[in-house]
């Protein structure tokens, strides 16, 4: 299951292939599922549309469009170049009432939509050429201008699509731009495990199960401690281990996102080195102790019971 640090790796691999493309046709399967808006309003907002930048929120992969919805490509490509050269909005507003699939719960505005992924456990991006073989799950294949095709798959189908306006916000706060002090606020008062709080998506958005064993293991913290028992210290240390944790991973990501994007998506990440997580029974890597594992709310928690309080 792609957590935050793939999915930042994914995003940075997707701005830099499919910004200033634009999508010019898209094709969408029979299966409702990952659908999160209607088949005709994810068409209408992202044909005719140029990509302006990917970049993620939590777990979402975001993918900002300009151009007027639903209009043809010509119709977008001027529309871009209206804006380009500080071209009105009137002049947006008038194209997307011209589109004859504008507007299905998608406003046109001159930085016109967003469009989001959220790939669940098995959904993958895939940047390709039109002649490459359409595996097995796609469930959305955009045509772009450049040639190449920006293919959605996702065997398990709890990956989302959706559309949105604009400033599309998941809630919780992003755990690489949260500050010392908003972090202590969030946890202080909590009673619930601190692990739970830890993946609580409301507090800090993106911080998944695995991430969320490696800081406690890194702050020295048992996984089942209430959050609220946690001192000023303890909690500083989790603030730097969740920083550390995250950003080791994704700069461990950032070499092998050609492979994610570009092939099949079997190659995977090269993965931060777990200390405790899926280490049940291993000797701990600092104290030699036993790996324990306890379930809390239904996930499992790797922890040393000696390096851990
Ligand atoms: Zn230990």
């Amino acid at each position: 299951m792609p957590e935050l640090p793939e999915v930042e790796t994914i995003v940075r691999g997707l701005d830099k292939r499919i910004t200033g493309d634009t999508i010019e046709s898209v094709w969408i399967g029979s299966r409702p599922q990952i659908l999160k808006s209607p088949a005709a309003s994810i068409a209408a907002a992202l044909e005719g549309r140029k990509v302006v930048r990917v970049h993620r929120a939590g777990k979402h992969i975001v993918v900002d469009l300009a151009g007027a919805a639903g209009t043809t490509l010509s119709a977008g490509k001027r529309g871009s170049r209206a804006r380009s050269t500080g071209g009105s909005v009137k002049k947006t507003r008038k194209k997307a009432q011209d589109g004859s699939r504008a507007d299905e719960g998608v406003r046109a505005t001159p930085t016109a939509g967003q469009w989001i992924i959220h790939l669940g456990m098995t959904g993958r991006t895939v940047v390709c050429e039109p002649t490459d073989e359409i595996a097995k799950h796609t469930h959305l294949i955009a045509k772009l201008a450049s040639g190449r095709e920006l293919r959605f798959i996702d065997p398990r189908m709890f990956g989302k699509l959706s559309v949105h306006a604009s400033g599309f916000d998941p809630g919780g706060i992003e755990p690489l731009e949260v500050t010392e002090d908003q972090f202590m606020a969030l946890f202080r008062r909590r009673k619930t495990p601190i692990k739970s709080a830890l993946l609580n998506q409301k507090l800090l958005r993106g911080v998944g199960n695995i991430y969320a064993d490696e800081s406690l293991f890194r702050a020295g913290i048992r996984p089942r401690r209430r959050a609220s028992s946690l001192t000023k210290d303890q909690l500083r240390r989790l603030y730097r281990a969740v920083q550390e944790v995250l950003a080791e991973a994704i700069a461990l990501g950032g070499s092998s996102v050609s492979d994610y994007v570009d092939a099949d998506g079997e190659e995977g990440f090269f993965q931060l080195q777990h200390r405790v997580y899926g280490r049940e029974n291993e000797p701990c890597l600092v104290c030699k102790s036993g790996i324990r594992r306890i379930v809390i709310v239904g996930r499992s928690s790797h922890y040393c019971p000696q390096c851990q309080k």
